[in-house]
């Protein structure tokens, strides 16, 4: 096994050769450990090779693993947010880059008022259209960031967030992570507000991303290896038999949402 420190630094320096493509100051971009399905122990590794940022994409899975951990990285959620879930995220997330819908921003909104939270988002765009993502529609974002700063002044946006179709090939990537950093410039320009963070990038295309702008690219299987594979079991629903994951974090069956 590799050491982590020998890894970061390769990958920092790719990061830091894709800045140098693109004209930008490495210091822009950090970087997003993403510890899903790994247990603490993957937490304290990361945070002693000097990583900042942990993501995770289940909220139960987050709350066990934080318990579990050191005190100090800051705890970002990257997956998708139910609303009866939005308590528990706002109470161990610094960061949600996953937010969707303005019917989850109002929801966001309304727990914060009543628990004290002042909550920092980043919306997350389905860019490429595909069914299996979520994520707002691009022609809809502007009327989301605009309803924030009209209606929500509990929730800080700080930017976007989009994963690209999956490929082999990290130039695929690119028109995706070009077409996010576009439409937040023209939403910037437009309603003459600040949105800075750019996440997109993940183990196969962060070069890519970061060339394009991201501030933040989650990364997983190139620092941590790849993750123990959900169990999967038949399930019955509707009368179509479905695939599921048993996701051993939480109380019932789930659909996997990773790989
Ligand atoms: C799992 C996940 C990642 C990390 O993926 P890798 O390919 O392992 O780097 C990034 N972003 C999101 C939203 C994820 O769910």
């Amino acid at each position: 096994m590799r050491d982590l420190g020998d890894i970061l630094a390769e990958v920092r320096g790719k990061i830091a050769a894709a800045c140098e493509r693109a004209g930008r100051d490495p210091g822009e971009v950090e970087i997003v450990a993403v510890t899903k399905t790994h247990g603490e122990d993957v937490v304290r590794e990361a945070w002693e090779a000097g990583l900042r940022i942990v993501g995770e994409n289940k909220v139960q899975e987050a709350m066990w693993k934080k318990e579990a951990s050191p005190a100090g990285p800051s705890w970002h959620l990257i997956g998708h947010l139910q609303g009866n879930k939005v308590r528990n995220a706002l109470a161990t997330f610094d960061f949600i880059h996953s937010v969707d819908s303005v019917k989850l921003l109002d929801r966001i909104e309304a727990v914060s008022e009543n628990c004290g939270f002042m909550p920092h988002v980043l919306l997350e765009v389905n860019v490429s259209g595909e069914k299996s993502k979520s994520g707002m529609r691009p022609d809809d974002v502007a009327a989301a960031v605009s309803h924030i700063v009209g209606n929500c002044r509990r929730i800080t946006v700080e930017g976007l967030m989009t994963m690209a179709p999956f490929s082999a090939d990290r130039e695929d990537a690119r028109p995706y992570f070009r077409r996010l950093r576009q439409l937040r410039d023209e939403i910037e320009d437009r309603l003459q507000v600040g949105l800075p963070r750019l996440s997109m990038g993940m183990s196969g295309d962060y070069e890519t991303a970061v060339e394009e702008g991201a501030t933040w690219v989650r990364l997983g299987t190139v620092l941590f290896g790849e993750r123990p594979k959900a169990k999967t079991r038949r399930a019955v629903s509707d009368g179509d038999e479905m695939d599921f994951g048993l996701d051993s974090y939480s109380a019932g069956p789930v659909v996997r949402v990773y790989d």
